[in-house]
């Protein structure tokens, strides 16, 4: 079997999103439209276990009758206006890639290995990120961008990743995800894709007992990765082109 394709998450997986970028974008955005509400790092960390920032904004209201209840348009309105945010905080630079996502894309890139994006991120918020990271031609790096409301079900259902399946008209067990939440795992491997994990600073306690690989980071010289695979072996170094190769064939 060879590597026909690599799929990657974007929040917390190509860089640390969620604590510094998301949950600071929606409480400004709260108090820009006048709504009693701040979720502190603790309680986002729980509202995690929703994906998708619409879905994590009607929760929130679900579980808090006192609020007044929200219309389509006034989650949406939120939302907008949340992204907004989280554009200037990624253009004040104060959101890098991770430890050898550029270093990874590019051996990608110059081994052919067609790439793309399963996130429920804005195609906003994903162009500020990747802009600032990749630089302004990021787009011609990625085959499809599987992004916010593509397809109606979020993760851990496998929907978005049966989607990219498809328009890659690969097996999936040629094709190797890269994920840092339980969530992202289970639409992974329920999709039948060996999924490596790299734990970001909310999902480190996760249970990822799935996962082909766990690794702290994809790793960069002088900032190696320490990884563990699903047969019990571990290891340290840099997760490249040949060690996911070997997650599809193993
Ligand atoms: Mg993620």
């Amino acid at each position: 079997m060879t590597l026909e394709a690599v799929f990657f998450d974007v929040d917390g997986t190509i860089a640390e999103t969620e604590r510094g970028g998301h949950r600071v974008a929606y409480n400004a955005a709260f108090q820009e439209l006048g709504y009693p509400v701040h979720w502190d790092p603790e309680l986002y960390g729980k509202l995690l276990d929703v994906m998708g920032g619409k879905e994590r904004i009607r929760f929130y209201w679900s579980q808090h009758p006192e609020l007044p209840a929200l219309s389509d348009a006034q989650v949406e309105q939120i939302h907008d206006v949340k992204a907004a945010h989280f554009r200037e905080l990624v253009n004040e630079g104060r959101l890098e890639l991770r430890i050898g996502v550029k270093r990874l894309l590019d051996e990608l890139a110059s081994r052919r290995v067609p790439i793309s994006i399963a996130s429920t991120i804005t195609f906003e918020g994903l162009d500020a990120l990747l802009r600032k990271g990749l630089g302004d031609d990021w787009q011609d790096r990625f085959q499809y961008l599987g992004i916010g409301d593509v397809v109606p079900v979020k993760k851990p259902d496998p929907g978005i990743y049966l989607w990219l399946l498809e328009r890659h008209g690969v097996d999936a067990r040629d094709v190797v995800t890269l994920e840092d939440t339980r969530a992202g795992l289970l639409a992974s491997v329920g999709a039948g894709i060996p999924t490596l994990i790299t734990p970001s600073d909310y999902t480190k306690d996760q249970d990822f007992s799935e996962a082909a690989c766990v690794a702290s980071s994809l790793g960069d010289p002088g900032a190696p990765a320490h990884w563990r695979l699903s047969s019990g072996a571990e290891g340290s170094g840099l997760i490249d082109v040949g060690f996911l190769e070997k997650l599809v064939s193993g």
